[in-house]
């Protein structure tokens, strides 16, 4: 199944070096999805190809015009028997996360408006099955919040990384951070890799790096917890960091 990404964009030649490089360029190359950036200004009708206008009301910069949008929407929609899922990028969007990215990777088609400006007249969003956030900051486009997007779609995508590699086991997957990892040299400056990575006993690797991630969670990210899956044994090892962490922090 080829899956298909659209964006609607004032500056779609921004999308062109990070689309066609590396796991995003040979997983395009491999037929495995395609990336298509639309200019917004192609849906204008004015000599300038005016995409913005002052908002109602008053107020600082211009806003994204409604009517460019929905016909751009309009010719894509036709252009393809496969209904587009519609995102829009705002920071009143709900966040993105890994469990977005999940479910919108088993989404065949779809299209990403792209905001620029103060943002985008209230009505287009009406075409918006979804409104997403890359976080509680604002950028001056939504075109860098595209590429986040589909990349991290993208590394879920059945082949798209490659036989040799998976995303099964990186953050987030299980409801955990990643373990910690190590390559050559075994030491260096000092600093030595954990013995266990070296024994070759894949039962006592895969016990650490659980132990690890579980770790490091509790450290960095305990609210990643909630939506972990953990067996009883797992749920009291993770009690007990809790517990040192709350005795270190009374004790600091
Ligand atoms: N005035 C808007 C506000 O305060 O919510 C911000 C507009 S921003 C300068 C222009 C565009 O960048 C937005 O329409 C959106 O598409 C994109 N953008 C900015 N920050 C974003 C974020 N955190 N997540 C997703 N998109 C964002």
């Amino acid at each position: 199944m080829r899956y298909s990404y659209e964006a609607i964009s004032v500056f779609p030649e921004v999308f062109d070096a990070y689309f066609g490089s590396s796991i995003l360029g040979k997983a395009q190359d491999r037929g495995i999805f395609s990336f298509t950036a639309h200019n917004l200004r192609d849906w204008t009708h004015d000599r300038h190809k005016t995409v913005d206008d002052a908002p109602f009301g008053g107020g600082a910069g211009m806003l994204m015009k409604p009517a460019p949008i929905f016909e751009a929407f309009d010719a894509i929609s036709a252009a393809s028997n496969e209904k587009p899922y519609v995102v829009f990028f705002t920071p009143t969007g709900t966040p993105f996360t890994q469990q977005v990215a999940e479910r919108l990777s088993k989404k065949p088609r779809i299209v990403f408006m792209c905001g620029r400006y103060e943002g985008i007249d209230q009505r287009a969003y009406s075409l918006a099955d979804e409104e997403l956030s890359l976080g509680d900051y604002v950028l001056t486009g939504g075109e860098l919040a595209c590429m986040v997007v589909v990349d991290a779609i993208v590394r879920l995508l059945p082949g798209a990384l490659g036989d040799e590699m998976s995303a099964q086991d990186e953050s987030f997957s299980a409801g955990l951070l990643e373990y910690e990892q190590y390559t050559r040299p075994s030491s260096y400056r000092g600093m030595n890799v954990p013995e266990v990575l070296l024994s070759g006993n894949h039962g006592k690797i895969a016990s650490w790096r659980r132990a690890n991630a579980l770790e490091r969670t509790v450290l960095r990210r305990p609210d990643l917890l909630e939506q972990a899956t953990l067996s009883k044994e797992e749920e009291l090892f993770v009690q007990q960091l809790l517990n040192t962490r709350i005795k270190e922090n009374d004790e600091s």
